[in-house]
């Protein structure tokens, strides 16, 4: 009892009225969620949506530690659950649905980004929001975020964008590099990819350009699906509407390591025996963006 009553009051929140007593809430504490984090389990729905709204808590799928991968240096990636779109080569179905996730404290995570502020500034890595889709909790993502920079760290968005209006030109100040995906070069390819719409995502990356933002853009390779010559030509335009924010431009490979998770979670999975590229059409991919002048990864 004690151990758990210090747990407790070792919260900090902007509204405590969100934090219940419950056997659950102990529970899953104590036992379970996401390491390192201490969760407000036992919020009723009213009390959750509130908090969603104001950023005072987010629905987190899983983090981790890691280096060069999502952003330069060391970096905290975020993986928030929830997101819009339904790629047919997404490696992450679990995080679709944002109540499967684990609500964290704002507080929580700002303290956590502060413990690891002298790793961040040694390697000059910093804190990454992914996902899932890191613009569906834009509140506490851009509160993070605005912490972060008052402690002078690294920022940086992982996103598809297709949630752009979800974002403000303030809260767009903060973010000091994006990862954007742009999973296709039209409108009617990308309806079939992800069951959404590719302008939302001009439409944000242009607003980083404007704000004089980095980009690097992540591009998924996929033989019979996104390989076609005029489509990558159309990524490459997009990125060249970009006005110069573009870094470089990443071409990753389909892989089938997301498969698992499709069968596990029963979801009829729509790229069953889709096979990755070739070497050939890897190197004729990164030709085509090399000649519109792009740095290829
Ligand atoms: S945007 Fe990302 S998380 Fe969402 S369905 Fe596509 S690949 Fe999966």
């Amino acid at each position: 009892m004690s151990t758990m009553m210090s747990a407790m009051t070792a919260f900090h929140t902007t509204t405590p009225h969100m934090l219940k007593v419950s056997k659950e809430y102990a529970r899953r504490t104590l036992m379970g969620g996401l390491s390192g984090f201490e969760s407000p389990i036992g919020l009723d729905r009213h009390d959750r949506i509130a908090a969603l709204k104001t950023g005072d808590i987010g629905f987190v799928h899983s983090w981790d530690i890691n280096t060069a991968v999502d952003g330069p240096g060391t970096r905290m990636t975020v993986f928030m659950s929830g997101c819009p779109l339904r790629c047919q080569f997404c490696q992450n179905p679990d995080t679709w649905k944002m109540r499967d996730g684990q609500p964290v404290y704002l507080e929580a995570m700002i303290d956590k980004v502060a413990r690891y502020r002298d790793v961040f500034q040694a390697t000059g890595g910093g804190i990454t929001f992914s996902g899932g889709e890191s613009m569906m909790q834009p509140a506490f993502v851009s509160r993070v975020f605005r912490a972060a920079k008052e402690m002078d760290v690294h920022t940086c968005l992982d996103t598809a964008g297709f949630l752009n209006k979800n974002y403000t030109d303030e809260m767009i100040e903060d973010i000091d590099l994006c990862l954007l995906d742009v999973k296709a070069g039209d409108e009617e390819r990308y309806k079939v990819l992800t069951g959404g719409m590719l302008a939302p995502t001009i439409a944000f990356g242009k607003r980083l350009a404007a704000h004089h933002k980095k980009i690097w853009v992540r591009f998924v390779l996929i033989p019979g699906l996104t390989d076609a010559p005029e489509n990558v030509e159309n990524i490459a335009r997009i990125c060249e509407s970009f006005d110069g924010a573009v870094e470089h431009i990443d071409v990753l490979p389909f892989h089938q390591l997301g498969r698992p998770k499709w069968h596990e979670l029963r979801i009829p999975y729509p790229l069953e025996h889709q096979k990755g590229p070739s070497a050939e059409l890897k190197d004729r991919v990164r030709r085509q963006f090399e000649a519109h002048g792009f740095t290829v990864f």
